[in-house]
């Protein structure tokens, strides 16, 4: 081969090599394009933003769901657990055990309130479950410390069967949620002041807490010999009201011990149609108090 032919092919060889490079410049300049457009957010914005052309049909969505689509939004509550490691579920609002009532799907946040226990709690049946006098209907059979009572989830209880009548409860029912303290120990955890309020009423069994703008609450079998609070005081969200006990009181003065529990009520202005006038009575304060110790838990 002589040197002239060999310059020949050397300046092919060049002229291939130029080619390549600028190929792979705007093959490298297209990636790179793409590359930024799916950066620039997750894959619901990918659909969203990105402008239809051949790259993008814009028809044809399904080529830009994310990789695994029943993933949780990022946006998404993560479980709380409470210190035990354990994490909070809660059954749905008027979701009550079978045999035990109606219940009353109230599903309203009333107020912003402190959980007013100290502690884990576990709301549900004193009545219909293990230890209740009705327990064996759901073959609930056992004492009131076995413990299933104090696991989650929680169970409404409001407008669960009584012999009581109550406004939103019809045929009578239970017009408040009963909360279990930690454990089965009895006078050992706290009950708190829910808000700002002044006790306006101590009797049998009760301790009645009211705001400055009307609402009502009631702490129902604390140990009523051990109060931390006296008719007239102001307290102050979180102060202490007493312990959680058994007390129950009849009329007569009879005592009855109940199971170890806080009866929690509320009262509140409540409409059930636009056209009536509010009606100040117990409302379901279930998802009031999910609220709260979802809150509480997450130390909000
Ligand atoms: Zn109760």
């Amino acid at each position: 081969m002589t040197d002239h032919r060999r310059a020949q092919r050397g300046n092919v060889a060049g002229k291939m090599l130029l080619a390549l490079i600028i190929l792979a410049a705007f093959w490298g300049l297209f990636y790179w394009d793409l590359n930024i457009r799916d950066a620039g957010g997750d894959a619901s914005d990918a659909v969203t933003d990105e402008e239809p052309g051949e790259d993008a049909p814009a028809d044809d969505p399904d080529d830009d769901e994310p990789e695994t689509p029943d993933e949780a939004p990022d946006d998404a509550p993560a479980d709380v657990t409470d210190e035990t490691g354990a994490v909070f579920s809660y059954l749905p609002v008027g979701d009550l055990l079978p045999e035990s009532g109606p219940g009353f799907a109230d599903d309203t946040v009333y107020r912003d309130i402190l959980f007013p226990t100290a502690g884990r709690a576990y709301l549900n049946s004193q009545v219909y479950r293990y230890g209740g006098y009705y327990g064996a209907l759901n073959g609930m059979e056992g004492g009131q410390c076995e413990a299933q009572n104090y696991e989650y989830p929680w169970q409404d209880t409001f407008c669960e069967k009584r012999s009581r009548d109550q406004d939103l409860c019809p045929g009578g029912g239970h017009e408040g949620l009963d909360i279990r303290p930690a454990d089965c120990t009895k006078n050992a955890h706290l009950a708190v002041a829910a808000e700002d309020a002044r006790v306006v009423d101590v009797r049998r069994h009760w301790v009645t807490l009211q705001t400055n703008d009307g609402t009502l609450y009631n702490y129902l079998h604390l140990n009523m010999g051990a109060l931390n609070v006296s008719l007239g005081d102001y307290v102050s969200k979180g102060d202490p009201i007493g312990v959680i006990s058994n007390d129950f009181y009849k009329s007569d003065g009879t005592s009855v011990p109940t199971t170890i529990h806080l009866h929690f009520e509320m009262y509140e202005n409540y409409v059930t149609d636009g056209d009536d006038e509010p009606l100040f009575t117990k409302v379901n304060p279930y998802l009031t108090l999910v609220a709260a110790y979802d809150r509480k838990l997450r130390d909000e």
